[in-house]
């Protein structure tokens, strides 16, 4: 992974912007390595949707989520086990109830402790806010789906299948037409393929346009990316998009027995020439990488 070089990764409790009734979202200010965070309220219990990275950024997401929900009864839950995401899940211990798909478990047992050495390997702002963390343990593992009743407002956890990660878990809410994609989806930005061969080669493309299709097909009026700004259903479509455009160029040159590192080359060029203004260009170059090393489904 590239080293990182930005502001300090911590969650700030500024910006809550309520997208539905009773729903809000802790936005991430553009700071990678920071999530949306979502808060999803119903008479009897409170969602939470991701921890930020790190215990000191969790207990903040932990204090926000116990005032807003005002004695009703907490859950917490993250979209994949990427450490932004869920390595803070240890701050909310005795506090929520953690749950999360089969999947995403098995990610976080196979793979956590790798992405926490890693990640520590980003530079001290990162490892900073990785101090004393311990890998969550979630209260709940489900098979299958989940509908979580939180009074008068069931929430759908539904794992995607192999995407971003094997693990991927979308969490939607039906009477509110709300989305949390986890990073699946992010606004402005080329999509984020960790794949570090030979270490982690779980990210799929193919599959991940897949994915999208069927987000797609939902037509949530709100779609609340992993990282960027909330937007509406066109995110899921921009994603889909990137993802087609960057798997035909990519293909198209390996027909033609072109060089892996050419290849990626010549695509990175053309997707920056293309989106000039999104963030993370040295993300193209991995997601070739993937895309290169599969076959039509
Ligand atoms: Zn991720």
């Amino acid at each position: 992974m590239p080293e990182y070089n930005g502001p300090d990764p911590v969650v700030e409790i500024t910006g809550v912007t309520e997208v539905a009734r009773d729903l809000v979202v802790v936005p991430n200010r553009h700071i990678d390595l920071v999530p949306n965070i979502g808060v999803i309220g119903g008479t009897r219990s409170v969602l939470i949707v991701e921890t930020g990275l790190g215990p000191s950024s969790a207990e903040k997401v932990l204090k926000f989520a116990a005032d807003y929900a005002k004695g009703r009864r907490l859950y917490l839950t993250t979209t994949h086990f990427h450490p932004e995401h869920a390595f803070g899940a240890q701050a909310f211990a005795g506090e929520a109830t953690y749950l999360v798909n089969r999947a995403q478990a098995d990610d976080l047992a196979g793979r956590g402790a790798s992405y926490l050495d890693m990640f520590r390997g980003l530079g001290e702002p990162v490892a900073r806010q990785l101090e004393g963390v311990k890998l969550g343990i979630p209260d709940v593992v489900y098979d299958g789906s989940c509908d979580l009743d939180l009074g008068g407002r069931v929430v759908h956890l539904r794992p995607t299948g192999q995407g971003h990660t094997k693990g991927d878990q979308v969490v939607t809410v039906p009477d509110a037409g709300v989305m949390f994609t986890g990073d699946l989806v992010e606004t402005g930005q080329f999509s984020i393929f960790p794949w570090f061969p030979p270490y982690d080669t779980d990210v799929s493309g193919v599959r991940w346009i897949t994915v999208m299709q069927r987000l797609i097909d939902e037509h949530p009026r709100v779609v609340v990316p992993g990282h960027g700004d909330v937007g509406g259903h066109q995110l899921l479509a921009d994603v889909r998009d990137y993802l087609e455009e960057l798997r035909d160029e990519t293909w198209r040159r390996r027909d033609l027995a072109m060089e892996e590192p050419k290849i990626a080359e010549e695509v990175r060029a053309l997707m920056i020439k293309r989106h000039p203004d999104w963030a993370g260009q040295e993300w193209i170059e991995p997601g070739v990488g993937c895309l290169y090393s599969e076959h039509a489904a």
